[in-house]
């Protein structure tokens, strides 16, 4: 079913509308000049995964593209839990987005509205581990990420996101799930929409955050090596070390984790350290009991 016409109920600017009346003006600067950020979160068991450190990276994501959400982190939360419970999900994905609006259409829009919006929907996450041990199949992308001085890389902004569009429909094309993206000086730095982690030795090697969205996955999957003693070595990685990583696996809130069985000529088998990160990653991401 095409998005614009679901069923259910989206949070716009504060209220819960029908689905079908949550709509924008073309004539908005979002659309025009990419003044838009938006989030991806999950529901596991009607609790969103690290909600509050989405919010706060939403919030920021705006900043860095000069325009303040007008909710707090709090009300975000609030409003986030509120549209999972009121579209009666356990398990969905939760997509916010916040905008410019139409007041101002030129490149500056000092005084436009800025809208925000909660949609959620069924994303199923693939919890079938044998079939995610396969590994899935990356090509390399031609774009880069963008030196920081170039873009406000660690923004998750729509407008980034235009050179992953195009990078992913390339892979497709040619048959591969998605496409390993190297930064403006060539280095590994990330997919399209998830981070990446290479395994070798029995430690785990994942490039620097600093021309990327640095994950709240990632994050996560850092923490979980961390507490199982896994070593994990942030460093520089070139695309030619890529034949010395035993293992390979993306993560993000999406793609959760997800073995990677090649990068272009590149083969890796999903192995010990692939199945502790996706075995500790989907119990962690469990619904916690509250604190009496
Ligand atoms: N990089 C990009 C380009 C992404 O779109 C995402 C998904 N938001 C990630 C990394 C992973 O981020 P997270 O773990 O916070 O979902």
């Amino acid at each position: 079913i095409p998005f614009d016409q679901r069923e259910g109920y989206i949070w716009f600017d504060g209220q819960l509308v029908p689905w079908a009346d949550a709509k924008l003006h073309v004539l908005s600067h979002g659309l025009h000049y990419a003044s838009c950020v938006f989030e991806g979160e999950r529901a596991y068991g009607g609790q969103i995964f690290k909600s509050t450190e989405h919010s706060e990276r939403f919030r920021r994501s705006a900043e860095l593209l000069d325009f303040a959400i007008p909710y707090s982190v709090e009300e975000l939360d609030a409003a986030k839990a509120l549209t999972v419970a009121k579209n009666g999900f356990r398990n969905c994905y939760v997509r916010p987005v916040a905008w410019r609006g139409s007041e101002m259409m030129a490149v500056a829009a000092q005084n436009s509205t800025i809208h925000v919006a909660i949609a959620v929907w069924d994303w199923p996450s693939m919890f079938d581990v044998e079939q995610k041990m396969k590994g899935i199949r990356l090509d390399i992308a031609e774009y880069r990420r963008p030196d920081p001085k170039t873009a406000p890389s660690h923004s998750k902004a729509a407008g980034l996101y235009m050179i992953c569009t195009i990078s992913k429909h390339k892979a497709e094309k040619k048959g591969y799930a998605d496409a390993l993206m190297l930064d403006w000086q060539g280095r590994v730095a990330e997919c399209t929409g998830a981070n990446v982690f290479f395994a070798k030795g029995g430690a785990l090697h994942t490039p620097i955050a600093d021309c990327f969205l640095d994950g709240i996955t990632r994050r996560t999957v850092i923490d979980l090596a961390k507490r199982r003693g896994i070593e994990v070595i942030e460093r520089r990685i070139m695309p030619e070390e890529l034949a010395s990583f035993d293992e390979c696996f993306i993560c993000g809130t999406g793609a959760e984790v997800t073995p990677v069985s090649e990068i272009g000529p590149h083969r890796f088998t999903p192995a010990a350290v692939s199945r502790a990160m996706l075995e500790d990653y989907t119990a962690e991401v469990q619904p916690k009991a509250k604190a009496a």
